[in-house]
């Protein structure tokens, strides 16, 4: 299980999902609910998809608060997987569309992998009820996580990951998602800032992590998320002195996903330390 929510409340929050991709709530609830908490300036941030952010827009107006528009792209880089958030985008620029259809269908393909493993191990019509449970948006890999937990096959969503979904994992299923360097790009030419996500949950060593920090801000990269819904102090001091050093800004994110997974919130998230420059502050939105 994750650390515990530290006890603060931001008033910014630029990493958050709807049913628009792998959250539960939808994209207005998303805002209402963030707006209930106190926060003031929030980032919608759906895995690969901008769908959701003309009724974020429409509910964040009015609640009085902020949208900033966003997403959470898949991406690789030296053979590994990482996610990257673009903030402040335009949703609607070419560059950014092509990409996101791009990335659309590395998921279908994916998708149809998973199911065609998962009718294997005797799991009925899996490609038809996940896309039930994805509201007719895309499925993940979380999606299918929660069939299984469903179907009574998983207690969980952890199990379902770890027994079937995760690397290795009968149902697994690889995905050549798009180089980080293209995708950077895609970000920029949609007048956006491309931040890398939970930059401490790749489990790279700090070496590695220098590299892609360097590589990151050559490519255009604006900065890392210094504060997440999970991190401890310690993650937080490690991440704002490497994003200092390396001359990247930071960005502050819960990573929420929906109120059954409490340890991660809305706006609860550490405030990020002054020897960091905020991403937001250059920000137009
Ligand atoms: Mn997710
Ligand atoms: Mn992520
Ligand atoms: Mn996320």
């Amino acid at each position: 299980m994750a650390a515990p929510s530290p006890a603060f409340l931001s008033t910014v929050d630029l990493h958050t999902h709807s049913t628009a991709s792998d959250g539960s709530l939808a994209p207005a609830a998303v805002v209402q609910a963030a707006a209930e908490v106190g926060v003031q300036m929030l980032a919608l941030t759906d895995h690969d998809t901008v769908r959701g952010l003309d009724e974020a827009a429409a509910a964040a107006h009015r609640c009085g608060i902020t949208l900033v528009p966003g997403v959470e792209l898949s991406v690789r880089w030296k053979e590994r997987s990482l996610h990257l958030v673009g903030l402040d985008i335009d949703p609607a620029a070419p560059a950014l569309v092509a990409g996101l259809a791009e990335l659309q269908r590395i998921r279908e393909i994916r998708a149809a992998g998973i199911a065609q493993r998962l009718e294997r191990i005797g799991v009925h019509d899996a490609l038809a009820r996940t896309q039930a449970l994805a509201h007719g948006n895309q499925p993940t890999r979380t999606h299918f996580a929660r069939l299984l937990v469903a179907d009574g096959i998983c207690r969980d969503l952890e199990r379902a990951f770890s027994r079937y979904l995760g690397a290795g994992k009968p149902a697994y299923v690889g995905a050549a998602w798009p180089e980080l360097d293209q995708a950077v790009d895609w970000i920029r030419r949609a007048g956006g800032q491309a931040v890398i996500a939970h930059p401490l949950r790749y489990r790279f060593g700090s070496q590695l992590r220098g590299r892609l920090y360097q590589a990151f801000r050559e490519m255009g990269g604006a900065g890392i998320e210094v504060c997440c819904g999970t991190s401890d102090a310690d993650d937080v001091r490690r991440s704002a002195n490497e994003a200092a050093e390396q001359g990247l800004k930071g960005s502050v994110g819960s990573d929420f996903h929906g109120p059954e997974q409490p340890w991660v919130r809305l706006g609860r998230v550490a405030p990020l330390p002054a020897k960091v420059d905020a991403v937001w502050a250059s920000s137009s939105a």
